[in-house]
């Protein structure tokens, strides 16, 4: 097995659990939670990824047609000069607030929303998570394996990358890959 698809399968098995933490998440929280099919308030401008984050996008993006190509490649353009005039959106995120890359979307996009440990300024752990969720929740509310660790994700990432921290800005990534189709 190739190295590309030895990372492949880790990344995948990493995704599967992130997307399987954000599930129990959102099931367990419903009621504190706003995360739904069109919001796209976490879908900022400037996202970048990881060499396998970028082959997993690289294998959305061949496996798309044509025609949603050329849509991606319109979407890119016009995110990029809606970001020069400030309204800094991701890339991928379509008109209707939908992501066009969803199947290969990096890891940060999966944990949108649920509550995340990581260090602030200072180094020290604080807990976040969207603005629309768990409003007025204390820190302490949230059961153990309902916070994602940032530091364990990363260094689990990292892993999968055997150690290389290159990072791909999401719209040049995309329009290579375009460019390569
Ligand atoms: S890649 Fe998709 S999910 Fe991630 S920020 Fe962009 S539009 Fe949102």
């Amino acid at each position: 097995m190739s190295s590309r698809a030895i990372r492949a399968t880790h990344y995948r098995q990493l995704t599967e659990k992130v997307d399987g933490f954000f599930d129990r998440v959102a099931s367990r929280e419903a009621a504190d939670m706003q995360c739904a099919s069109g919001c796209s308030d976490c879908c900022q401008y400037g996202l970048s990824a990881t060499v396998a984050e970028a082959e997993a996008v690289a294998d959305v993006v061949a496996a798309m047609s044509d025609a949603e190509r050329a849509a991606l490649q319109q979407n890119i353009e016009t995110r990029q000069q809606a970001a020069a005039a400030s309204d800094a959106r991701c890339v991928a995120l379509d008109a209707n607030g939908r992501c066009m890359i969803y199947a290969g979307r990096p890891t940060v996009c999966r944990s949108h929303g649920v509550p995340v440990r990581l260090l602030d300024e200072r180094s020290l752990p604080v807990i976040s998570a969207c603005y629309r969720n768990f409003v007025g929740r204390a820190p302490e509310s949230f059961a153990a394996d309902c916070v994602l660790d940032q530091t364990t994700l990363s260094a689990t990432l990292l892993a999968i990358n055997a150690g290389a921290t290159d990072r791909f800005a999401l719209d040049e990534l995309l329009l290579d890959l375009l460019e390569q189709a």
